[in-house]
């Protein structure tokens, strides 16, 4: 079975964010299929199963490290809840400033 990307969205840092432009906000940008350049902003994707057809895959993929391959480590609480995304690989490749480059 193959099947077809129909909506795709990557996680894009607003680095200028917060009033005085110095905070970073994570913001998922999504584009559909059939749409060129058109692209939504937005804080949170809610995906029901009933608005999917029966084959549908999701998927998530974190940048791995240029470095050594490595996903980017969450960080979790007590819960094993993520509150956030560990600074540096474990080789030490500095996810922030690589965030920061890329969005800026
Ligand atoms: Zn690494």
């Amino acid at each position: 079975m193959n099947h077809r990307t129909v909506l795709r969205a990557e996680v894009v840092a607003d680095i200028y964010a917060g009033p005085n432009c110095d905070q970073v906000k994570n913001l998922f940008r999504a584009h559909a299929d059939g749409d060129m350049d058109e692209s939504i902003d937005s804080a949170d994707i809610v995906l029901k199963c009933k608005e999917l057809p029966p084959g549908t895959i999701i998927e998530v993929r974190y940048p791995a490290c240029p470095a050594c391959g490595l996903a980017r480590l969450d960080t979790l609480d007590a819960s094993k809840k993520i509150i956030g995304h560990a600074s540096k690989c474990e080789c030490s490749f500095d996810w922030d400033k690589w965030a920061q480059d890329k969005y800026s």
